[in-house]
């Protein structure tokens, strides 16, 4: 199908909060199902999608850390968290008719491929999804930052941040009425005002690769493929 959007191949970074839906841990099965029809929507128009998926759901290394646990041991089972999230991602997909390979930077041989970057390439090009697992493989860094990783490699046009908010804005939305959305703002400002919208090793990382970050709200049904054809509201991050 001929592609109408100005993309060729972009790369969705989930968090594992917008996985759990309105539950409080885990994963909410109708909430996957949904985010993976928005995802069919996207590559059903020819676009080549890839996803990261993170595992707040889960486990979040720095919490096990926080609790005693050896920093390193429990970032590792954030990683194997983050396998759950792609596997259940990729079993909504493939209820969905769409062909997707979960890759993984730790060794999963019985579950998954292990990543590879030009075989995700090509995955791609025949109009498979793309769900890369286990983040980096390294403790220490976050799936926020394998995002704009995994999309410098890919060579994708954009990374697309899927939150509970519509963008990025001067402030707290729901403490302060005040608080604006950003329409566009720069890597720089984003980094010199602290804005949370990735941590500073993921923004400096898509800043070197001239990689945009465009945050959208996923809460809304299509919003992914909405927001791609300039019909939602987001924030777009770039130089
Ligand atoms: N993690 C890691 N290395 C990576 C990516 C993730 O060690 O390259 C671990 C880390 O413990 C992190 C957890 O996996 O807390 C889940 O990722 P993240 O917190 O980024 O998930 P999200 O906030 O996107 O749900």
């Amino acid at each position: 199908m001929p592609n109408p959007l100005p993309y060729k191949r972009v790369l969705l970074k989930m968090s594992g909060e917008v996985l759990m839906g309105d539950q409080e841990f885990g994963l909410d099965p109708v909430t996957v199902q949904r985010v993976a029809s928005d995802i069919k929507d996207v590559r059903d128009t020819g676009i080549e999608v890839c996803v990261v998926v993170g595992a707040g759901n889960i486990f979040r290394g720095v919490s096990g850390a926080a609790n005693g646990m050896d920093r390193t041991t429990a970032d590792y089972m954030g990683m194997l968290g983050i396998a759950i999230n792609a596997l259940a991602l990729q079993n909504a997909l493939e209820q969905l008719g769409v062909p997707t390979r979960v890759q993984s930077a730790l060794r999963m041989d019985a579950i998954c491929e292990p990543y590879i970057r030009r075989k995700a390439m090509r995955h791609m090009e025949k109009g498979r999804v793309v769900i890369f697992s286990a983040g980096t493989g390294n403790p220490y860094f976050t799936s926020d930052t394998t995002a704009a990783l995994r999309a410098s490699e890919m060579d994708c046009d954009a990374l697309f941040k899927a939150t509970k908010v519509d963008g990025v804005y001067s402030a707290d939305p729901k403490k302060d009425k005040n608080a604006e959305r950003f329409g566009t703002i720069s890597y720089m400002d984003v980094l010199t005002k602290d804005l949370k919208v990735m941590d500073a090793t993921a923004i400096s990382l898509a800043r070197e690769n001239n990689v945009p970050i465009v945050v959208f709200s996923i809460l809304e049904d299509g919003n992914f493929k909405n927001v791609m054809a300039g019909e939602a509201a987001c924030t777009v991050v770039s130089d």
